[in-house]
C-alpha cells in the first residue's frame, strides 16, 4: 500500500455517514506501520471489540468498510477466512455483517462473510502470523500470488458492498 493520512482514511469509508466516520476510533500506532508491506489496512475498534474496519486501495481509490462481528457461538470446527483463505480453529474466524448503507437506520441490508477474527489477513497471508493447532491447505502458489489473491478478495468484498449502494 501507499501511505495515507488520518483524514484520507476517514474519507474512505463508504458504508457509514460522514459524522460517523469522524468518530471512528483509529489506533494511533496504525500510522507507524510499514505501509509497503500491508495488503490492506484493518483494525478492531479499541473501544468496541465487535466493530472492525478494513481499508483497501481499489480501482475507485481508497475505500473502507465498517463491519460488525457476530458474537461467536462457540461450536463447530475449523473455518476459513474468505479473504486470506487461512484456516482457523474455533473462534479464530468470525461471521461479520457489513451494512450496505450510509445510514444506521437501514440495518437489514447487509453483506455477510467469514473473516479472521483479528482481521490480520495481511499478516496471515505473508506468513507473519499463523493460527495455532491447525494445518493449513498445501499451497503451491508464490507469496506474491497469495498477496494478490488476498487483495483481489478484499476488493471483491468492498465491491459487493458498493454494488448494493449504487456506487
Ligand atoms: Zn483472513
Amino acid at each position: 500500500m501507499h501511505s495515507y493520512t488520518e483524514s484520507e482514511i476517514r474519507k474512505s469509508f463508504i458504508n457509514c455517514s460522514k459524522g460517523a466516520s469522524q468518530r471512528i476510533n483509529i489506533p494511533q500506532d496504525l500510522f507507524s506501520i510499514d505501509w509497503e508491506s500491508q495488503i490492506f489496512l484493518s483494525w478492531i475498534d479499541p473501544k468496541s471489540p465487535r466493530t472492525g474496519y478494513v481499508v483497501a486501495e481499489t480501482e475507485n481509490g481508497l475505500r473502507g468498510l465498517v463491519l460488525e462481528k457476530n458474537p461467536h457461538k462457540g461450536k463447530g470446527g475449523a473455518r476459513m477466512c474468505q479473504i486470506c483463505l487461512t484456516l482457523h480453529p474455533g473462534s479464530g474466524v468470525s461471521l461479520v455483517s457489513i451494512q450496505r448503507s450510509k445510514s444506521a437506520k437501514d440495518r437489514y441490508n447487509t453483506v455477510g462473510t467469514y473473516l479472521c477474527s483479528d482481521l490480520a489477513c495481511s499478516d496471515y497471508t505473508r506468513g507473519k502470523r499463523k493460527p495455532e493447532g491447525i494445518r493449513q491447505m498445501e499451497e503451491t502458489v508464490s507469496l506474491d500470488d497469495r498477496m494478490d489473491r488476498t487483495l483481489t478478495n478484499i476488493r471483491g468484498l468492498i465491491q459487493r458492498v458498493a454494488d448494493g449502494m449504487g456506487k
